[in-house]
């Protein structure tokens, strides 16, 4: 059977001397395993359309479990990406998030549009590298089955309260009032469960804070990252609470995240 399909290259692996497995995220077969024989070659018709990163629409061939890629046309080579390691290394933990939170035959076109969009976001420079990363991480935990409540302290009755602190391993907010008592409360805790320390994760949020996460979550993907969020600082909450969000709900660590962090 031979069939068209959009896809992005989120992982290649050399093989023998020419060829290439593809690991491909498209949006009606979710994250898929492609063969690209001979994509190495120097006179590959497959070449650049098989670069990590790459979106473009493939022909593929497809043999009982296995596919093939006979033929591929770019679509967008996000070139800006590989233009410096910073971008290319974001890119790189962003294609292993989406190749954690997906799977194959289930549709994907959240992830692949949310992937594209920031992709676009990191090659051309538009938004601070934290910013886009913050918003990929926490929608990835929201597609994942892990929306925060973000409404309400999770204590009081006060509604939306403007700042407080996020409590990463729970998925709700305290209003400021309830967060000291609650910390409190967790150190505590702590001090008597000294195992429960690892997954008891508080994060500090201010009114804007606050405001770009519950943002970043609920908004349509075409506008994912128009807020505005200017002070160093408050990008620093953003970002370092989006992060602690995620890993900890994936239970998992990424080593594309340990390299691009020490990249700073
Ligand atoms: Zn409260």
């Amino acid at each position: 059977m031979v069939y068209s399909t959009d896809g992005l290259v989120l992982r290649e692996v050399a093989v023998g001397e020419h060829d290439k497995i593809l690991t491909l995220l498209t949006p009606s077969e979710g994250r898929i395993t492609v063969s690209a024989k001979g994509a190495r070659s120097s006179r590959s018709k497959l070449g650049s359309a098989t670069k990590l990163f790459t979106y473009a629409n493939f022909e593929i061939y497809k043999k009982g479990e296995f596919r093939y890629a006979k033929d591929a046309s770019i679509t967008e080579p996000f070139f800006g990406l590989s233009d410096d390691i910073e971008r290319m290394s974001l890119a790189a933990y962003l294609c292993e998030i989406a190749c954690d939170i997906t799977g194959e035959s289930v549709s994907s076109v959240d992830v692949l549009r949310m992937t594209l969009n920031s992709f676009y976001a990191i090659a051309k420079g538009l938004y601070p590298l934290p910013i886009i990363k913050g918003v990929y991480e926490i929608r990835a935990a929201g597609i994942s089955g892990y929306i925060p409540d973000l409404e309400g302290c999770a204590v009081c009755s006060e509604k939306t309260p403007k700042s407080g602190m996020l409590d990463v391993m729970n998925g709700c907010i305290y209003c400021e009032k309830c967060a000291e008592k609650h910390l409190n409360a967790a150190q505590k805790e702590m001090y008597e469960h000294p195992d429960l320390a690892e997954r008891i994760i508080y994060c500090r949020m201010t009114p804007n804070t606050l405001a770009a996460l519950r943002y970043a979550l609920f908004s349509p993907p075409s506008r994912m990252f128009s807020f505005e969020l200017k002070e160093k600082e408050e990008i620093g909450y953003f970002s370092h609470a989006c992060e602690k969000y995620l890993l900890h709900h994936l239970e998992r660590d990424f080593n594309t995240l340990n390299f691009y962090k020490s990249l700073f």
